[in-house]
């Protein structure tokens, strides 16, 4: 028998928003830059599978793309590192938004941290 538990992404703000345009409207808009930790537990069985990727999410559309890690690391480190259309790509699934503020949640928690609101 297997159980999924604490299973979910962890998503952090890692640096200042950057003014660009958004490649998903077209708008001058702001992107944020986050790091999302995946972790994975498998019931009866100790596995701890952490999965670490770089996202940036608009903040005209809330669109969300995935971020160049060099780039991510960059800034998680904070050296100097632009945002720009070609080290951001379209998501294909992307994470959980919180419904007020449109900004990434873990879906763990109750309340989005953003806002305080409940998820
Ligand atoms: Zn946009
Ligand atoms: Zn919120």
């Amino acid at each position: 028998m297997f159980l999924l538990i604490g299973a979910g992404p962890r998503v952090k703000e890692i640096g200042e928003s950057q003014t660009m345009i958004c490649p998903a409207c077209g708008r001058f808009s702001r992107m944020t830059p986050y790091v999302e930790r995946s972790e994975l537990r498998l019931f009866f069985i100790p596995v701890f599978k952490w999965k670490k990727r770089y996202l940036a999410v608009a903040g005209c559309c809330g669109e969300t793309f995935l971020l160049d890690p060099e780039v991510g690391r960059a800034i998680e480190n904070g050296e100097p590192a632009t945002i720009n259309e070609t080290n951001l790509e379209f998501l294909s699934e992307p994470p959980v938004l919180c419904e007020h503020c449109k900004k990434p949640v873990d879906t763990t928690h109750k309340y989005c941290p953003h806002c305080g609101k409940e998820i």
